[in-house]
């Protein structure tokens, strides 16, 4: 349970609006981070597991790219787990060293691959044919990297069909109960001796801990597997992916890392025998409820009877919540010009972004007190897969990214971790 509350990010609050990090005309849409939050969310998570096991937690850097942040949680003792080269170079930048960091993508180009396993990232194979391209770039080269293949344990969706990657035709991994892979894929660790990993990753948000926890035991249960077949000990590591979903209702962290671990001992208790590696890979459960976006109230207006505060975000920091609004509500808190908490008398009306599509909206009908032009919107939960992932509609530029910390008599002091974009004119081209 992550001492992150309303409490703490209204103290992070005023304090921007003091130190002049929100302001109405220079400054009206930031992203904010609390960074010591971060740090109690990843000693939560270490926690889960028991010291005597090897485990590597590797952030999924999609979840959160700002290069300050990763390297926030590479110094809280965090590996990287990246799905591209530009994420790679993002956490290169961040110093993790390759051997803390996965390489994860199901298109991976052989470039991508060569960089990989010349600097030790380990890489979990996607597919048979990924494994063939990876045959031939190690016939001419040797790598310290451990290598894996995805499976698909194919257990099912979860409640975001958009986010469920263990069906029986996701796009992700070798699936595991199709005829014959079974056997192909038992062939391919006997032919590659290099072949040490077995990773899983059953989906992202939406999923219950059961359904992640069967995919597990099912990677679990086939390395097993392949051990037995091989009659040695060849798989030496299995990476459990992430998936931890997040509530988005309150500021309760339900289910917690230690609620995970749980499910896991019951359904995979081959896991915890100390017999193989283990690699994790979350990134919503890390910073999810560790960041909130804040944005004015440019105008407010009534229409059809219903009222409607147009704000500074919308779909560009908030887009998932915009075009699938049922998948991924957010939280919206009404504050003063001041940042302190409005206590006005509760009424429904829309919350606008400021985009130019009708449907631009963070929240229809949400009942909270009457906002008027000049408040401020808090959009909690959203320091995952939101203001670090902008949407460029309408050329917004990307806001502001402040990390900030509080100190024992509750000082806050901030750190910029991106600064808002400018706007600059389109350059000239030649010759025109
Ligand atoms: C997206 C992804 C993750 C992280 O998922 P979260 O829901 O953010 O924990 C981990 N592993 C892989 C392979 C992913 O694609």
């Amino acid at each position: 349970m992550s001492a992150y509350g309303k409490d703490r990010r209204e103290r992070i609050l005023r304090a921007a609006v003091e130190q002049g990090l929100l302001e109405p005309e220079t400054a009206v849409l930031a992203g904010f981070i609390d960074l010591d939050g971060v740090n109690e969310t990843v000693t939560s998570l270490r926690s889960a597991f028991p010291d005597s096991l090897r485990v590597l937690h590797a952030f999924a850097a999609k979840a959160n790219c700002l290069v300050p942040v990763l390297q926030e949680l590479r110094l809280s003792g965090m590996g990287c787990e990246v799905a591209s080269a530009g994420e790679l170079a993002q956490a290169l930048d961040a110093g993790f060293e390759p051997a803390r960091m996965v390489f994860d993508s199901p298109a991976k180009t052989r470039a991508e691959l060569v960089q990989a396993l010349s600097l030790g990232v380990a890489v979990n194979a996607d597919s048979f044919q990924e494994l063939s391209r990876l045959d031939e770039i190690l016939a001419t080269r040797r790598s310290d990297s451990r290598i894996g293949v995805r499976i698909n344990p194919q257990v099912g969706a979860g409640s975001i069909t958009a986010m469920s990657t263990a069906t029986a035709t996701s796009k992700f991994g070798i699936p595991l109960e199709d005829e014959g892979n079974r056997q192909r894929l038992l062939q391919a660790y006997r032919d590659r001796p290099w072949l040490t990993w077995v990773h899983t990753h059953v989906g992202s948000q939406g999923c219950s801990l059961d359904l992640i926890a069967r995919g597990i035991a099912k990677a679990v249960a086939f390395a097993e597997e392949i051990n037995d077949y091989l009659g040695r000990g060849q798989v030496t590591g299995i990476d459990i992916g992430g998936g931890l979903p997040v509530n988005f209702g309150s500021d309760e962290t339900t289910p917690g890392f230690d609620t995970y671990a749980a499910h896991l001992r019951d359904h995979a208790p081959a896991l915890f025998s100390g017999e193989y590696e283990i690699v994790t890979e979350f990134g919503r459960s890390v910073l999810a409820k560790n960041g909130f976006t804040a944005a004015y109230v440019e105008y407010t207006k009534t229409v059809g009877g219903r009222p409607i505060a147009i704000t500074h975000a919308g779909a560009q920091v908030a887009t998932r919540t915009v075009f699938a609004p049922d998948a991924w509500p957010l939280r919206i808190e009404a504050h003063d010009p001041h940042g302190r908490t409005k206590h006005s008398p509760p009424v429904p009306q829309d919350i606008a972004g400021p985009c130019c599509f009708a449907g631009d909206l963070l929240a229809r009908n949400r009942t909270l007190p009457l906002l008027d032009a000049g408040d401020i919107v808090v959009v909690p939960d959203t320091g995952a897969y939101y203001f670090s992932t902008p949407f460029h509609y309408n050329s917004l530029p990307e806001p502001a990214v402040h990390g900030a910390r509080l100190d024992a008599d509750g000082r806050v002091t901030f750190q910029l971790l991106r600064p808002a974009q400018a706007v600059h004119p389109a350059p000239v081209l030649a010759g025109r």
